[in-house]
């Protein structure tokens, strides 16, 4: 007795056996057409095309920030890996952004489609949905690198130092948004020099890129066991570039 595919057709092949098979894989592999691409290659299979050194894909990103700042992109044609694209993705890092406009990962590291695997929230902070997007990335798509990317006047990082500074209630989600931030705050303000607002963006970055170091069970293990390396950056609006924090 078969049963009834989704689409409507009638599939012979596909018996309750079979289909509590495709659940099982599915369990293992929750997007469809994933390899375990974080795990070493077999001997004789050819590597996937993200499996670089940590280190490799930094200077990747720093590099392709330099084109980016320099106005000196790469020519592209967006078309030509459309197809392979479609059957898998092979991400060589991992970005934690702002939802700032102004902020374009893929722009600002001079990457096309399928470079990078870029989450976004404003104030770039981890929180569970984030982090289990990171978990993805990490385990089954192999990425051997993330970034957390904050970047140069941060309305989000500017909302949560208005908030404690005046106690100011802020409508609908955003305290929650504020509250992820407000940590970064409260140790920037112990900062002597600079500029608070700068201070605050600088040192939620390197909040974040801690609890991703730390975040078990798979990222904290990836790194442990030096599978991936996390760093932090902050993407100056004004030039464009990144500098590492
Ligand atoms: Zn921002």
């Amino acid at each position: 007795m078969g049963d009834v595919c989704g689409d409507g057709h009638y599939d012979p092949k596909m018996t309750r056996r079979g289909a509590l098979a495709v659940a099982a894989a599915a369990a293992m592999t929750p997007w469809r057409g994933l390899a375990w691409a974080a795990d070493p290659p077999k001997p004789g299979m050819t590597p996937p095309p993200n499996a670089i050194a940590p280190g490799d894909a930094l200077k990747r990103l720093l590099e392709g920030n330099e084109r980016y700042v320099k106005n000196e992109l790469r020519e592209r044609d967006f078309s030509a890996g459309r197809a392979a694209r479609a059957q898998a993705q092979y991400p060589f890092a991992a970005i934690l952004s702002c939802a700032d406009s102004r902020v374009a990962p893929e722009l600002a590291f001079d990457e096309g489609p399928g470079q990078l695997f870029v989450v976004r929230v404003a104030g770039n902070f981890v929180n569970p949905d984030l982090l289990a997007s990171l978990e993805y990335g990490v385990q089954f798509l192999g990425v051997p690198f993330i970034l957390v990317l904050g970047h140069t006047k941060c309305g989000a990082v500017d909302a949560a130092i208005k908030v404690l500074k005046s106690k100011a209630v802020l409508p609908g989600h955003l305290p929650g948004l504020v509250g992820a931030i407000k940590p970064a705050v409260i140790a920037a303000e112990k900062t002597r020099s600079g500029d608070l607002l700068d201070n605050a963006i600088a040192e939620n970055v390197r909040e974040q890129v801690a609890r991703l170091k730390a975040a078990a069970p798979i990222v904290q293990k990836f790194y442990a066991d030096k599978k991936i390396d996390i760093a932090g950056g902050v993407y100056d609006l004004a030039s464009g570039k990144i500098v590492l924090v």
